[in-house]
């Protein structure tokens, strides 16, 4: 019997999961899985859940609105699952859910030669990708961390550490030096989001081996990135975080973690889509 998986949310009918999980399973050989894309609403999710025997369903992953919808039907969480579940593996036993995205992240940037690790990290946003990354980042001994978001308050979760500085837009300015690992983690500069940096003079203040980071991937580089290789900057898009998770993700589904040449290939060919 076919194994099949899905991708569910409302909307999902864009998700670049179905082109990411059907050619690993190409790539490993399952040629007995398939993936596809099902639209959810968070009113539909019980009635999808109940479908899952019949339909041979061993893993899905969940997008915008239900990564918290789907707690409640959780048999087990792991300690990753704090802001929602973009993973559940389907078993016997129960519904078992994790959150890659932090892992998908944080593999992204050992891959570009940084590491958390005594590094002074600013994330620009505070919005719930950018909570799941900096609730990651205090795990793994920065020597600090700025969160700068157009609305200060929200980062007040991660105020009570010593590490942690917080801020307004205005503020990143004088959080460039010394920092090693920029990250932009709100929607300006998207593709169909009208707003946008309005000065990205803080990129001159950078210091030239610090990593800038967008999560955004449609376009490939966004005014934030453009203007970080002109600064002479190492850019890394948010394609790297799509596809690691994913990574992640399938290594919970069917115990194998695609390699780096699996990442070449798909970052390849997904480029173009955007
Ligand atoms: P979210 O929960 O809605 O948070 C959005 C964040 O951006 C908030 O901090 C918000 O600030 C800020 N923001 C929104 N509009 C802004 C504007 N016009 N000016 C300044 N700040 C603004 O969204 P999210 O899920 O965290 O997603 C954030 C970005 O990450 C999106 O571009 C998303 O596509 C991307 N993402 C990428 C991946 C990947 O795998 N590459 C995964 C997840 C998300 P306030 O707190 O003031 O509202």
């Amino acid at each position: 019997m076919s194994k099949q998986y899905y991708v569910i949310g409302d909307p999902v009918a864009h998700s670049l999961s179905p082109a990411i999980y059907n050619r690993l399973f190409e790539l490993y050989r399952m040629a007995d899985s398939k993936y596809g894309t099902r639209r959810v609403a968070r009113e539909a999710l019980g009635a999808f859940l109940d479908g899952l025997k019949a339909e041979s369903v061993r893993g899905f992953n969940i997008t915008m609105p239900l990564k918290d919808a789907v707690l409640p039907y959780l048999a087990t969480r792991d300690e990753s699952v704090v802001y929602g579940a973009n993973t559940v593996v389907v078993e016997e036993d129960g519904l078992h859910g994790y959150s890659t995205d932090a892992d998908g992240f944080r593999k992204s940037l050992e891959l570009n030669g940084k590491t958390y690790e005594g590094s002074s990290v600013a994330f620009i946003g505070c919005g719930s990708a950018a909570k799941a990354l900096i609730r990651d980042c205090l795990e793994h001994h920065p020597r600090s961390v700025a969160i700068l978001n157009r609305t200060a308050s929200k980062a007040g979760a991660f105020a009570d550490s010593p590490l942690v500085q917080t801020g307004t837009l205005e503020d990143i300015s004088s959080h460039m030096a010394g920092c090693d690992i920029l990250v932009n983690a709100t929607p300006m500069g998207m593709h169909g989001v009208d707003a946008d940096f309005a000065d990205l003079g803080f990129l001159s203040e950078l210091p030239k081996d610090a990593l800038v980071a967008d999560l955004i991937y449609n376009p490939p580089k966004t005014p934030f990135l453009l203007e970080a290789e002109r600064t002479g900057h190492r850019t890394m898009n948010g394609l790297w975080m799509l596809i690691w998770q994913a990574f992640y993700a399938f290594e919970k589904y069917t115990g194998i973690l695609p390699d780096l040449e699996a990442f070449r290939i798909l970052e390849k060919e997904l480029s173009p889509v955007r």
